[in-house]
């Protein structure tokens, strides 16, 4: 079995998720290492603030360094040196918004996405099962098929039909799958992971339509597909708990680029088991730093603040970012000499904040398990 669900609470729940790379503890957290790295952290750095599954993005490098080059090198996790999990997306989230942004640069039949490639111009066709192909060139131990993604505000009709994509797109990702690992000799324990994505917007009814037809296909995983908050940016609490909660009991539940730590916090009570986002990388770039206060984790998010080092009062702040924090920043740095790296422009200031960051997001996971 690959998902073993070892406690419930409403429908918070925590387990373990076996890959051929090793067990991960529910619910988890995955830095995105977009171009096969974490910008600014070492491999080192990671494994010492706890990063255990990352995600790799399918697009970026299917365009740089390209497909021959990995297959050359051995894979994605020979080339970064990395030996922990590593799950891909499938690109066509990238892919869409591409075209979504400028029609010139391709569009979406039911063979696939055709797309020009932003940095040299030469055309690429992502056909479903080509997505599949490219994610076991890649080497990675957990992958997502190729959906139809549509903005929550699309109309309900254009929604309906990329559900409808969405589904035919999922039965040849399986068919391809099962022939790749025939042809690759994989057995139940070689084998990666396979995750579905459930589309549908902000329709209860085409979630629920969406993933019914998925678990008839049969999946690993079941991904949450689209944005969770609405046009004003508001969580929508109905569409992730009912799109939970149309998923199996005991498959894992991934709910893809999400989120802030709130949104996380949520999630999780609503039964979702995964999350991945830029987060904790990107504001810490920006020099904004999450700490836990003396509250207990809930969903009224009081129980962290956002500090923004840059600001003045911090110029001659001599305290560690968080003194509670074990993360190598709070260790050895003050938050005036951050204040500082950050004021000069310094890569070591916004390096020592995402890695404060990513050790927040898997303290957060921590406290979310043994809760
Ligand atoms: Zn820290």
């Amino acid at each position: 079995m690959t998902f073993e669900i070892k406690g419930q609470n409403n429908k918070a729940r925590i387990g373990v998720l076996k890959t051929r790379r090793g067990d991960i503890a529910t619910p988890f957290f995955m830095p995105d290492a977009t171009r096969a790295s974490v910008r600014g952290i070492t491999n080192e750095q990671l494994k010492s603030v706890g990063v255990h599954p990352m995600v790799v993005n399918t697009y970026h490098l299917l365009l740089q360094p390209g497909m021959e080059l990995m297959r050359v090198s051995g894979g994605v996790h020979k080339l970064m040196n990395w030996d922990g999990p590593l799950l891909s997306d499938s690109g066509g989230y990238q892919v869409y918004s591409l075209i979504h942004k400028n029609a010139k640069l391709g569009k979406i039949t039911e063979e696939g996405a055709v797309f020009k490639s932003v940095l040299d111009g030469s055309k690429h066709l992502l056909t479903p099962e080509k997505a599949i192909q490219i994610q076991f060139d890649l080497g990675v131990d957990m992958m997502v098929l190729l959906d139809d993604p549509r903005p929550n505000n699309a109309p309900e009709k254009e929604i309906e039909q990329a559900v409808e994509r969405t589904i035919r797109w999922a039965s040849r990702c399986k068919v391809e799958f099962e022939k790749q690992i025939k042809e690759r000799d994989f057995d139940d324990s070689s084998r990666p992971l396979l995750f579905a994505v459930v589309q549908g917007g902000p329709f209860v009814h085409l979630r629920e339509k969406c993933a019914k037809a998925l678990i008839e296909i049969d999946f690993d995983g079941y991904s949450f597909g689209g944005r969770h908050v609405d046009e004003n940016g508001d969580f929508m609490t109905e569409i992730v708990e009912k799109t939970a909660s149309f998923m199996p009991e005991d498959k894992p539940r991934f709910a893809l680029g999400i989120g802030t730590p709130l949104d996380i916090v949520k999630c999780h009570g609503l039964g979702w088991d995964m999350f991945d986002c830029v987060i904790p990388t990107r504001e810490g770039r920006h020099g904004r730093l999450f700490v836990f206060n003396d509250e207990d984790i809930s969903e009224s998010g009081s129980f962290y603040d956002t500090m923004n080092i840059a600001n003045a009062k911090f110029k001659d702040d001599f305290t560690p970012i968080d003194e509670n924090c074990d993360c190598y920043a709070c260790q050895n740095y003050t938050r005036g000499y951050l204040h500082h790296l950050f004021r000069v422009g310094e890569p070591l200031g916004s390096q020592m904040a995402a890695l404060h960051n990513l050790r927040f997001f898997v303290q957060l996971m921590n406290k979310l398990q043994e809760k």
